[in-house]
Formats: C-alpha cells, structure tokens, sequence
C-alpha cells in the first residue's frame, strides 16, 4: 500500500469502527471485532476507480481495413456502489462505436466500464462517462452505451421493488439517427438475464 493508500484505510477503518459503535454493536463479537478494517480494504478495493493513475490505459489502432460498421460488447457485467445510499447496484453493460480511423482492443471497453463502475456512482453519469470515454479517446463516428442495472437500495427497502430493471442509454454522434440506433438495438436483441 502506497502511504496515501494507508492514511485513507486508517481514516475509514477509523469513522467505520464509530458506526458500528453508533449502532450500538458489540465489538468483542468475534464477528464484527475486525470488521471495521475488513470494510476498509474492502472499499479500497471497490473505489479503486478514485486512485489517480488507475484510469486504463487505452491503446488504439489505425483503421487500416476501413471497418466503418458497428463494433459493440453486449452483457458486460459489473458491480457499482449507489452514491446516494452506498449500497450496490449491478447489472450489464451494452457498449458499442463505429469506427473512423482508430479502432480498440475489444476487451477495452469492459476495462472502461468496471474503472468507472468502482467509485461511488449513479446509473446515469457511469452511462455517460462510459460514452465520453470512447468518443474523446477514439473520435468514432459514433458511441453508444446501454446500462441495465438492479439497485438494492430499491430492492432492499424504499419502494421495495425486488427485480425491477432500471436501463440508462447515452449516445454520441451517429447514434443520434434512429435508423442507426434501432440497428444496435437489433443486434442486441433484447438481452436475456
Ligand atoms: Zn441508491
């Protein structure tokens, strides 16, 4: 661990041990005597996406057969932790483009997924930045990404809606046009979970 890494695991193992003692929990319980240092590491590792230098480092490569059709990874699976509630919501990710003259390592597009998905997040803004990400880094003709996703905080309490699916879309460029957009959606063909 970096000492940057250690000074906000102690911070959070610190703040953690207090709302256990908040809730009036009994810390010589073997099962929660080290939970506050568990919870620490655990979301060292689920907020890895805040460390800086962890953005993934996206290689391109030129174009050179002139693909100019749709390039997509559909049912990506990730993990993300709701910003409002701090409990998870998880689900998959349809992530596409249309090349101009760069073109990606496939599996880049989960990696640009799961480095935004670990940080507390909402649906609509890791939908948004997937997009961003690809349209800046790549200049596609066009770039789309389609979220499905559970939230707990909505299964577990709240409205109480086990099962229900919230989707998110965002679109950059050609995606703008229907006909486009509605191909994308065939090749999905509605995924199946
Ligand atoms: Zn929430």
């Amino acid at each position: 661990m970096t000492d940057i890494q250690n000074e906000k695991f102690n911070k959070i193992s610190f703040h953690f041990r207090e709302i256990l003692i908040a809730l009036n929990l009994d810390l010589t319980d073997k099962n929660l005597a080290d939970t506050h240092n568990r919870v620490a590491k655990l979301f060292l590792e689920m907020f890895q996406g805040l460390e800086e230098g962890s953005e993934p480092l996206v290689t391109t490569f030129p174009n050179v057969e002139k693909y100019s059709s749709m390039v997509f990874v559909k049912d990506i699976p990730f993990y993300s932790m709701c910003a409002h509630h701090f409990v998870p919501f998880y689900g998959k990710a349809h992530i596409g483009y249309i090349p101009k003259d760069r073109i990606l390592g496939i599996s880049k597009l989960a990696r640009i997924l799961e480095f935004y998905a670990k940080r507390p997040q909402v649906q609509e803004r890791l939908t948004e930045q997937c997009v961003d990400y690809l349209w800046t880094s790549l200049q596609p003709l066009g770039a789309i990404a389609v979220i499905e996703a559970h939230h707990l905080c909505m299964e577990m309490r709240g409205v109480k809606k086990p099962g229900s699916l919230t989707v998110t879309s965002a679109i950059r460029g050609c995606f703008e046009d229907k006909a486009v957009r509605e191909e994308f959606l065939d090749l999905l063909d509605r995924p199946s979970w």
